[in-house]
């Protein structure tokens, strides 16, 4: 059978070669728990802060802003769940009831972290509108903001359709609201970022962008499943929500995945080198291109999902007319390709993706659609095969298609 093809980078990326590598000692010879005070926990400990200090050096924030978690769902449930378990650390009255803002396209662990809050009676949320082209607007998201406001989440990528929100504009206009609401003794509004598929090629200096709270995973970046960081601003009123030992400056409790943060250091290393993060997005983004032209150019009926420009460098999103998204990946997989119809968390479902249908699309154009995401091993070569089988497939699903509906005439 000819090679496999994988085009599926934004729902997870094979760990580097160099990031295993500085994985394995930890494993066996170097195995000592890092909060144990004698030596095996004191060498463990070290590399621990080494990782702790790579990230901070990503996110130009200082070390003691980073918390480590087991990846972006937990870190995305600690921002919003530790806001509000801190909100109710001091006694409230009955009617005081906190409000987030979020997006209707966020990841399902934002979303559903919200709902919950929702579902219990601990707050209540605004989920903004995204336009046509997937993008929210500040002036929807200033007229979101209320005297109870306490949080805005909004993520940075689209990890369905590869979208950039405004970051660091909303930053600028919360910096404004919150100057003028401590006038006026309202509570400050946290902001806080999924960042999840946007740390490979953007720049996530957070205090350029604002946010108090940003979330992103290892699993996306070459690094091993089951890592993630949560960067908490000093003073930022959050309390933690997995309670246990004083690990992470007391924000998460449990011993830590120690090979797993060590995989993560190696990762980061890798993004704080500049020239060879931007070498690797010039050239992601020139298949990116690519891709979508001969796509667009070569399958009759087929359509871009999201903005044309305002996008990340690996995730593309189209539709096809006449074609099920489910269908096609399928038959594609039979081929050895792998592409996906939506986030992977949630791909076992059938229903609608939740952010196609926020973009206007109607439940039949929303099934049609296929996420392709690339990365640094993306070759034109697999891009061409790709797109051969691309077209054939489609064209034989229409085929039947056609067949199946004229039956039922
Ligand atoms: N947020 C976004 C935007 C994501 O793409 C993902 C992964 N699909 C997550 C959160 C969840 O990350 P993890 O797998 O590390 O829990």
């Amino acid at each position: 059978m000819a090679k496999k093809i994988y085009l599926d980078y934004a729902a997870t990326t094979p760990v580097d070669g160099n990031v295993l590598e500085a994985m394995l000692p930890y494993f066996t010879e170097k195995f000592g728990n890092p909060m144990s005070v004698h030596g095996f926990g004191q060498e463990t400990l070290e590399v621990i802060d080494n990782t702790r200090e790579e990230v901070a050096r990503f996110l130009k924030s200082s070390p003691t802003e980073i918390v480590f978690t087991s990846g972006a769902t937990e870190a995305n449930n600690l921002a919003i769940k530790g806001v509000l378990r801190s909100f109710y650390s001091i006694k409230r009255k009955p009617e005081e009831k906190p409000h987030i803002v979020t997006t209707s396209i966020e990841h399902h662990c934002v979303l559903d972290s919200c709902k919950a809050a929702q579902k219990d009676g601990s707050a209540e949320v605004t989920y903004l509108p995204v336009h046509k082209d997937g993008i929210v607007r500040l002036d929807d998201l200033k007229k979101a903001v209320r005297p109870d406001t306490v949080l805005i989440s909004v993520m940075f990528v689209s990890n369905e359709i590869g979208t950039l929100q405004p970051i660091e504009e909303i930053g600028k206009m919360l910096s404004k609201i919150n100057a003028e609401r401590e006038e006026e003794k309202l509570p400050k509004i946290i902001f806080h970022t999924d960042a999840t598929q946007a740390t490979n090629y953007w720049d996530c200096d957070v205090r350029k962008l604002g946010v108090d709270l940003l979330s992103f995973s290892g699993h996306k970046i070459y690094a091993p499943k089951g890592t993630g960081v949560l960067y908490v601003k000093k003073g930022t009123a959050i309390k933690r929500i997995q309670d246990g030992g004083d690990q992470e400056y007391k924000m998460r409790g449990g011993t830590h995945n120690l090979t797993g943060i060590v995989g993560l250091g190696a990762a980061m290393v890798s993004l704080n080198d500049q020239k060879n993060r931007e070498k690797t997005k010039k050239q992601v983004e020139k298949l990116r291109d690519y891709l979508i032209a001969k796509v667009l150019k070569e399958i009759p009926k087929s359509y871009l999902n999201g903005h044309k420009e305002k996008r990340t460098p690996n995730i593309v999103n189209f539709r096809f007319d006449d074609v099920e998204g489910e269908g096609l990946l399928l038959s594609l997989d039979l081929e050895g390709i792998a592409v996906s119809t939506g986030s992977a968390c949630s791909s076992g479902a059938l229903d609608p993706s939740h952010v196609l249908l926020a973009l206007g699309l109607r439940h039949e154009q929303a099934h049609g659609s296929l996420r392709v995401s690339i990365g640094k091993h993306t070759t034109k070569q697999e891009l061409d095969t790709f797109i051969k089988k691309l077209k054939v497939t489609v064209a034989r699903l229409r085929k039947i298609s056609g067949n199946v509906l004229a039956e039922f005439k």
